[in-house]
């Protein structure tokens, strides 16, 4: 981490193009039946028996990520969170992943090793196959483009469309967190410009830093409300920030909502974090993006399912329309929720 200097190692031209796509992909084995031909042909070839739901997603070096503290390892693992995360979101189930990059000639043999380390790392932890893929060399910098496939039951998959007024509005695990790690990362990045010798003291960021870092897509939460016996009515992954999202749902579903400051979920650190930077919590939860955690909405009469449930908060209510959509305040204030997202959050600050 924070290190400028990139060993010249394997040249990517040693290996040539298909040879660095037999070399990265070598260790990845088969985990679905519904996988019938993997990379190895002019094209993969897929059999699944429900509906299929694709997804694709790009990361742009410079964009989106910063290679002066993103470990390529932790990079290869994150594009594939991004990926699932958008198919769990739709209620349905990941099996197979393609990926595309291309790099610039500053990347070496060994540099794509670690990013792959990552992706196979991902592929097996989610029990996903890695079908194809393409690298390309590039003037400038590093790309990743994953796309994702997954099935669901077709009367099981969830739209953003679907919220009703009275449904109970419920987000799993916490918000905000990593935006905090992101921030923190931004922070040690300019110390270590300014004094090179210095070594980052991360420790009591761990939790912020893995979720900026290492994110994990929420596999569990379909699979939860599966046995709980919950459908959501309408359902979205939080890549931007909790008020965009509740908005695509409000938007989608045409219906209008109300969320309660008290019941956002925070992890202690993130708080602590924000009392450091003064930043205030609530404003990064609801705008903070990154976290990979599922909003979804569901029906009142499913409430006794979950209440309770240590993965699960119940954070507000949808309503009609015309009501709106509010953040109701610790003060009982209603102020009404716009979208900011991460990247205008970072315009406001400077
Ligand atoms: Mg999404």
């Amino acid at each position: 981490m924070f290190s400028n200097t990139e060993d010249s190692k394997t040249k990517l031209s040693e290996l040539g193009e298909f040879g660095l796509i037999d070399h990265l992909t070598k260790h990845f084995s088969i985990q679905q039946s519904s996988t019938l031909k993997s990379i190895g042909d002019d094209a993969a070839v897929l059999e699944h028996k429900d509906p299929i739901v694709v997804t694709t997603d790009m990361l742009v070096e410079g964009i989106h990520f910063d290679l002066s503290y993103s470990p390529l390892k932790h990079l290869g693992y994150k594009a594939v969170m991004v990926n699932l995360s958008d198919v769990y979101a739709m209620n349905a189930k990941a099996t197979q992943i393609t990926v595309s990059i291309s790099c610039s000639n500053r990347f070496t043999v060994e540099a794509l090793e670690e990013l792959y380390a990552g992706i196979h790392h991902a592929a097996s932890l989610y029990n996903i196959d890695v079908v194809g893929g393409d690298t390309t060399s590039a003037i400038k910098g590093l790309s990743i483009s994953i796309t994702a496939i997954g099935t669901a039951k077709k009367e099981k998959i969830t739209y953003r469309s679907g919220a009703k007024p009275n449904d109970l509005v419920v987000v799993s695990g916490d918000l905000g967190s990593a935006f905090m790690g992101l921030k923190v990362l931004e922070r040690e990045k300019e110390v270590f410009k300014v004094n090179p010798n210095s070594q980052p003291d991360l420790e009591k960021y761990t939790y912020l830093v893995e979720r900026q870092l290492k994110p994990e897509a929420r596999k569990d939460i379909p699979e939860l409300l599966e046995k709980l016996g919950v459908l959501p009515t309408a359902m979205i992954d939080i890549s931007d920030g909790l008020s965009s999202e509740i908005i695509h749902i409000s938007k989608n579903s045409n219906v209008g909502a109300n969320l309660f400051e008290d019941k956002l979920p925070m992890d202690p650190a993130l708080i602590a974090t924000c009392e450091e930077f003064e930043l205030d919590s609530t404003t990064v939860v609801l705008n903070g993006g990154e976290d990979y955690e599922l909003l979804f909405t569901i029906d009142q009469k499913d409430y006794d399912k979950i209440k309770g449930n240590p993965n699960l908060s119940v954070i507000g209510h949808i309503t009609e329309a015309k009501e709106g959509i509010h953040l109701i305040t610790r003060a009982n204030q209603k102020l009404p929720i716009q979208a900011m997202g991460w990247n205008s959050m970072d315009k406001e600050e400077n």
